[in-house]
């Protein structure tokens, strides 16, 4: 199968019936029809449609190389310069469709495989058969553009100590067995972002494992699909209230859920094992197979497209209610601009940069993306904070479709009419900048952007401690011997 259309990945995932748990219920009948998916996954089809459209199709997919079909271009395996850009233009396409919105659009997940499959002789460290599941993997997530979610981390239930050492060992997903089928796995990880409305889940090592036998249990890496018996996704509640997209313009298409995943003595099959009890590699995984690199390449090309977005939603506030002359208005939509122009260099960057790496991928330049991902969290904040700022009483003044088609219509008309246009319009956007920094859907996604790439602190250690900075230690160490020798030769001339 190519690359798949809207339809085929709404059927697919109806099909599997995955157990999934959202206010005390489980979905029963086609999880496209229930009211806290409907909307994201009809967006996930659009994404996957675009794929076919005549205009795009170039660039959205390529030829597979085992198949000759037209597979997803966010599973090229990149051997050029061009290849690199050709990802980005590809995934930059899905992010300005949703704004930005779709933090876990599949190609986000699927820049990981990529670099995984390329990789995939490392798994191999300690079982051959690892590095060749890793590559028939990838293989079978191109050729049948699967969908994936992932989930990374362990219960917050106490971070002072490690998960062998909780109460119960089985709190954080660990192996508790095999048998001649694979690994029998129990316990839950969290947290899947679309748990529930893909084909699969991926479920990779807690980042850096301690060293020790204990901790061995802990240490796997594998994907099932996510109808896998025993397997469990329990959802929050939704942010879409199931209102129009002209009253939630963000939480009714791009509600992505997020859910806790539990593992009952999930068996998973031994095919689809990439590491078993291996703290090394699974420590190692995500680094040496530059993962970290495309997918954080994923995510700040997403972030140029949600900024631009940010950016259009406030110059078109200002026009709307005529407070661009103020200069605090110029001087809070520059930083907006000052913080594009810096993604979309950091992305430039990268690619300019590139280089291929030790398993033949062309990659992109670290640092800049590194960079990058520590300043987005904390800017996308200030974002929505300026939107605020400039919003003020109009965030709120925000009647919805229904009273416009009421008979108050007159008072809307008059009353909420706008320096450049009519009430109707002018509440279209303020409820659009509602939905970006005052809503539920909203404040989640100011979340999102804090800490699905990790920990900012620890981030921020990790971006530290990898940065060579002994050669500028090195300059000012050589400035400051320069200046004593300067010093020196001054005393000596007037002794
Ligand atoms: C909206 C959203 C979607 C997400 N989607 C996914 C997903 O799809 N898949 C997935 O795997 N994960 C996902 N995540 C999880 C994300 O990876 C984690 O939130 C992130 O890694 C931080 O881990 P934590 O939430 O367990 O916070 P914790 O590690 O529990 O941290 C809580 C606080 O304690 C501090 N802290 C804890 N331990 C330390 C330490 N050792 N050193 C210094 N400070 C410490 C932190 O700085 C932080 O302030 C998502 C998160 C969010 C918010």
């Amino acid at each position: 199968m190519a690359a798949k259309t809207g339809q085929q990945y709404i059927e697919r995932v109806n099909q599997a019936k995955a157990n999934v748990w959202i206010d005390g219920e489980k979905v029963k009948g086609n999880i496209s029809e229930h009211p806290a998916f409907s909307g994201v996954m009809k967006s996930q089809a659009e994404l996957y449609d675009m794929q076919h459209d005549p205009d795009k199709k170039e660039y959205m997919t390529y030829i597979s190389p085992t198949t000759g079909d037209r597979v997803g271009t966010s599973f090229i395996q990149p051997k050029t310069n061009e290849d690199l850009q050709k990802r980005r233009k590809m995934m930059q396409e899905w992010a300005k469709y949703n704004g930005g919105m779709m933090g876990r659009s599949p190609d986000y997940i699927n820049a990981g495989m990529m670099a995984y499959g390329s990789a995939a002789e490392m798994f191999g460290s300690q079982d051959p058969r690892f590095a060749e599941n890793m590559r028939n993997y990838y293989e079978y997530c191109r050729e049948n553009d699967l969908s994936l979610t992932h989930t990374l981390i362990q219960p917050q239930v106490n971070r002072g100590v490690s998960a062998s050492q909780l109460s119960d060992p089985y709190i954080a997903a660990r192996i508790k067995g095999q048998t001649d089928e694979g690994l029998v796995i129990k316990g839950a990880r969290l947290l899947a972002t679309q748990g529930g409305i893909t084909d699969e889940i991926m479920v990779f090592p807690s980042t850096l494992l301690k060293q020790g036998e204990e901790e061995n249990p802990y240490a796997y890496a594998f994907s099932i699909p996510n109808n896998t018996p025993g397997l469990k996704f329990i959802c929050r509640e939704s942010f879409d209230y199931g209102k129009s997209n002209w009253d939630h313009p963000l939480g009714s298409r791009f509600e992505e859920m997020d859910t806790i995943v539990v593992f009952d003595d999930v068996v998973v099959p031994w095919e689809r094992v990439f590491a078993h009890g291996d703290v090394s590699v699974c420590n190692r995984a995500y680094n040496e197979s530059n993962a970290v690199v495309h997918m954080t390449h994923q995510v700040i090309s997403k972030n140029v497209a949600k900024t631009e977005f940010i950016l259009g939603i406030l110059q078109l506030m200002a026009e709307t209610i005529n407070i661009g002359q103020y200069q605090h208005i110029q001087e809070k939509i520059s930083e907006v601009i000052i913080a594009l122009e810096t993604m979309k260099a950091f992305v430039t960057a990268s690619e300019a940069n590139a280089a291929l790496d030790k398993w033949g991928i062309m990659t992109p330049e670290f640092a800049p993306l590194n960079v990058a991902r520590n300043y987005f969290p904390k800017i996308y904040p200030r974002f929505t904070e300026i939107m605020q700022l400039m919003g003020a009483s109009g965030l709120m003044a925000i009647p919805s479709e229904a009273d416009f088609h009421s008979d108050i219509r007159p008072d809307l008309d008059k009353y909420l009419q706008s320096a450049t246009g009519d009430a109707y319009n002018r509440v279209k956007l303020y409820r659009l900048a509602w939905d970006v920094c005052v809503s539920t859907f909203g404040s989640r996604q100011t979340l999102y952007e804090r800490f699905f790439f990790g920990d900012p602190i620890r981030m921020a250690s990790a971006l530290y401690n990898g940065y060579d900075k002994q050669p500028y230690v090195d300059r000012v160490k050589e400035f400051l011997e320069r200046s004593e020798q300067l010093a020196q030769t001054i005393n000596t001339n007037f002794s």
